[in-house]
Formats: structure tokens, C-alpha cells, sequence
């Protein structure tokens, strides 16, 4: 495919205006004004619709085809989500608007969303208190880390260690180290598959500031034990952070704040309805039990007597500004509106949805690949592709051969401690008829791995670029362009 630059006719246009009747530069300075033409494609309105309207196509997402990338939940959001976010008065409200000083009722409607979102999720959660302000769930973790550490500052506690699964998604120990601690992995339990009791309760004491765990597990496996973990740490004077970016899994069924966590994260763009990918937009609130609210950043939202909202910036112990104005607005109030359109019967479906559609896809797989850890899982599952990997074809060939059967890969070599891991997460959103098909692709590429490895390390080869060299194109990038 062509760059737009190639198509470059000189002469043609896009645009018909009438010819101007006055001086173009009369009002800037002529040291101002350009000298020379400006360097742009000469193209009509058809062959600029045609080469956007091609590279989109170009393009997947759910929109488009099954996106089973474990960890990520990249399900379908219900459209209805944008429209409510384009609403003028939503859309077009400006930061610095007044709140109700001068008389200003203009931002009360979005106060409400911020105020009754905070409430909704300390409902969903069972947590004390929400933010709304971290921009993505590993900023949702890092904020969730700084407020551990101003709770054991304010305590006069010196603590030092943050205690992960190693099975942990990679931004718990990265927001854990950018918060100052030191992290040392708990290991998995090689029966179980969930972090091994013994070992952690041996490895906390009176260093330990928190413990940082994903329930469920990267692995899929939801943890029962959380709240005797909560007790271990809490005779330390150690919290316990829940990273809850795949709330999906469990919304309706389970409260982390009734089992005794401190602090914890959701992914607004994972779980309740806004499209992501390649770096937003989310959001990762954060909710807290009571006795870490003063820490909160600022501005919260709070409601006064008249029932009328306001933000307050005034909390002496705040560990301060973490996002420019009040969070991403626009992603909170489809969760807003995605919690409302569901109910709380309507989301207990979802976590139902979501368990069954991985127990349906895991039973299905693992009679062709091998499932490390053969039980109940959440919303996803990790299997391992160690014994194809004996022939020759890894997981990421098998990967890429999905990509031919008209799937989107799922989450590869992760968690690490699954050998040639492919963690798939079918999300709720995925009828039965796309699952059939997904292991009927699966279950094509098996038999491929015996018969014809070599289709798979060729693979994919219906896009237009088949396998990039990866470590080159970060390590030596090059992104200028030239004509041929
Ligand atoms: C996605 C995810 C994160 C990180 O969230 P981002 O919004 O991508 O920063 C953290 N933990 C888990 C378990 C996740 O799945």
C-alpha cells in the first residue's frame, strides 16, 4: 500500500473555493509569511477518502473480529456509551468553568457523574472511598503505592518491601519501585496455581509495607484465601493492595473491601465499557478503606448540604495532584453510564458471562494444548504451547497463524512463569458461534503444528506486513520517509 504523498497529483485538489478578492498577506508582516509552497499531497476528496477508508480496513478491533488478549479485556462497549459522552453538555463543559462561584450551575451535572460514580464503585467494591483522577490502571497503582507510603509515613512506620506474586502483572512491581519500595516475588504454588501461603507467611514482617496482589491471578485463578492474606498483613502493620483491573471477573459476586483489602485499583476501560488499546484512553480509580482516605489526591468531589456539589482542594495530608484537572472525564461517565444501564443484576451477568465464556473456551483447548493449571478459572486462562515449541513451533507462531484464521492473537510469554504461555480471555460479550469458530481455529493450527510447522512460521501472510523484526524496530527505529 502507497503513501498518500505517492499519490500525489500535482495540480489536483480537494477543495473548490471562490477566488479570493483581497490580499491574502494583509495582515501578516511579511517576515511572517510563508516564502515558499507548502509541502502537501495534491489529491481530490475521493482518493483521500479512499486511502483512509483502506488503511482503516486495515486495521482490527473488536469492532471487527474476536480480540481474545488475556489480561487486556478487549470487549465490545454497547455505541450508546459514545453517544452519552458527546453530549453537548458534557462535551463541550471546560475545565475552567466555575463550579457554583459567580452563580455558575453549568458543571453541577458532571459533579454529580464524578460524585455518584465514586459512591456506585465503593458499592461495587465494598471500599470506603473512591478517586476518580489516575489516568490508567499502573497509574492507579502508583497512586495506590504513594498513598500507602503517606499512611506509613504519617504512622512513623519505616517500611520498605512491597510483596508481589510472581505471577504478577509487570506494572505491580514497576509502580511498587517508582513509589519508592523495594518489591521481592511470593511464589506460586505449583499445585494450586494461587501465591503460596507458606511462603508469604514467611516472608512478611515488620518491613513489609504492603502486599500487592491480582484476584484473580494473571493466571485466571481466583484466589479464596485473600482475606487470611489481609489478616497476615495486617499484623504487621503491611496493607494490602488489590489490583482490580479485571473487575469483569468477579463484579456482583465479590467485594474486595469485605475482605479486608486496603487499597485498590479498577480499569474503567477494561470493565465497565470504554474501547482501548495502544495507550487509552482508561482510567484507574482507585478505592481505599476509610483509614487511608485523608492520604486521597486532590481535588475530591464532595456534596453539600443543599445538595449542590463542589471540589475541595483543602486536605492537609493529601499526597497531593496526580492528574491534571478531575480524571478522564469522558471514560468515567460512560462507566457511569454503563453501570446504570446494567443495574446491579445486569452486572452480576457480566462476571457470569465472562467465567463462562473462558471455562467453555479452557474445556474446549485443553484436549489440544496443554493446560498448566487444570481448573475453575475466571474471565481467562493460560495455556502453554511447551509441547509444540519440542517441534519446533512456538507460541508465537501459533499466534501469528491465528492472525491467518482471522483472529486477533491472545496474550503471549506472559505470566512468566508459564513456558510458551498463550493467555486467552474471551471476555462476555463473545457468543457461542465466534467461540466454536475461535476453537476450530485453534484445533486447524494444532493439527498444522504436525503437519505443516513450516505454514506457521511463515505465518500470517494475508497482511500486508507478515513479521516485523521487533527488537529492530525498537532498538533501531527509523521513522523518516523517503520517496522512492
Ligand atoms: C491491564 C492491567 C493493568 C494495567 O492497566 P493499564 O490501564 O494498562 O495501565 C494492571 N494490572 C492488570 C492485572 C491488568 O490486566
Amino acid at each position: 500500500m502507497s503513501l498518500i504523498f505517492e499519490k500525489s497529483v500535482p495540480g489536483r485538489t480537494g477543495v473548490s473555493l471562490p477566488e479570493c478578492d483581497v490580499p491574502s498577506d494583509a495582515y501578516i508582516p511579511t517576515e511572517f509569511s510563508r516564502q515558499s509552497d507548502l509541502d502537501l499531497c495534491e489529491l481530490s476528496e475521493l482518493d483521500v477518502v479512499r486511502h483512509f477508508t483502506a488503511l482503516s480496513e486495515k486495521n482490527f478491533g473488536v469492532d471487527t473480529g474476536f480480540y481474545p488478549l488475556g489480561s487486556c479485556t478487549m470487549k465490545y462497549n454497547p455505541k450508546i456509551l459514545e453517544e452519552v459522552a458527546a453530549l453537548p453538555g458534557f462535551a463541550e463543559l471546560h475545565p475552567f468553568l466555575p463550579q457554583l462561584r459567580h452563580g455558575g450551575m453549568l458543571t453541577q451535572g458532571a459533579l454529580l457523574v464524578l460524585y455518584e460514580l465514586e459512591r456506585l464503585l465503593c458499592e461495587i467494591t465494598g471500599m470506603d472511598a473512591f478517586t476518580l483522577q489516575p489516568l490508567a490502571g499502573a497509574h492507579g497503582e502508583l497512586t495506590g503505592m504513594m498513598l500507602i507510603a503517606a499512611y506509613h509515613r504519617d504512622k512513623g512506620n519505616t517500611k520498605s518491601v512491597v510483596l508481589i506474586p510472581d505471577e504478577a502483572h509487570g506494572t505491580n512491581p514497576s509502580s511498587a519501585a517508582t513509589a519508592g519500595y523495594t518489591t521481592t516475588p511470593v511464589p506460586t504454588d505449583q499445585e494450586t496455581g494461587v501465591l503460596d501461603m507458606a511462603a508469604l507467611e514467611s516472608m512478611v514482617d515488620d518491613r513489609t509495607a504492603a502486599i500487592m496482589l491480582t484476584n484473580p491471578s494473571t493466571l485466571g485463578i481466583f484466589n479464596g484465601q485473600i482475606g487470611k492474606i489481609a489478616e497476615i498483613a495486617h499484623r504487621h502493620d503491611a496493607l494490602v493492595y488489590y489490583d482490580g483491573a479485571n473487575l469483569n471477573a468477579v463484579l456482583g459476586r465479590f467485594r474486595p473491601g469485605d475482605a479486608g483489602v486496603d487499597v485498590m485499583h479498577v480499569n474503567l476501560h477494561k470493565t465497565f465499557g470504554t474501547p482501548h488499546g495502544s495507550g487509552g484512553p482508561g482510567a484507574g480509580p482507585v478505592g481505599v478503606s476509610s483509614h487511608l482516605d485523608p492520604y486521597l489526591p486532590v481535588s475530591r468531589v464532595v456534596k453539600r448540604k443543599d445538595s449542590t456539589y463542589t471540589l475541595d482542594y483543602d486536605r492537609s495530608k493529601s499526597i497531593g495532584y496526580i492528574a491534571p484537572f478531575y480524571g478522564n472525564f469522558a471514560v468515567c461517565l460512560k462507566a457511569y453510564a454503563y453501570i446504570l444501564l446494567h443495574g446491579a443484576d445486569g452486572l452480576r451477568e457480566v462476571s457470569g458471562n465472562a467465567v463462562l465464556n473462558a471455562n467453555y473456551l479452557m474445556h474446549a483447548l485443553k484436549t489440544v494444548y496443554e493446560l498448566p493449571f487444570d481448573r475453575t478459572c475466571m474471565h481467562e486462562f493460560v495455556l502453554s504451547a511447551r509441547e509444540e515449541a519440542k517441534a519446533g513451533v512456538r507460541a508465537v507462531d501459533i499466534a501469528k497463524g491465528l492472525i491467518d484464521e482471522g483472529f486477533h492473537p491472545p496474550t503471549m510469554y506472559f505470566p512468566l512463569i508459564v513456558k510458551e504461555a498463550l493467555m486467552i480471555e474471551p471476555t462476555e460479550t463473545e457468543s457461542k458461534e465466534t467461540l466454536d469458530c475461535f476453537i476450530a481455529a485453534m484445533k486447524r493450527i494444532a493439527a498444522k503444528v504436525k503437519d505443516a510447522p513450516d505454514s506457521l512460521h511463515n505465518a500470517p501472510c494475508t497482511t500486508p506486513v507478515g513479521r516485523p523484526d521487533e527488537v529492530k524496530a525498537a532498538k533501531d527505529m527509523d521513522l523518516a520517509y523517503l520517496a522512492k
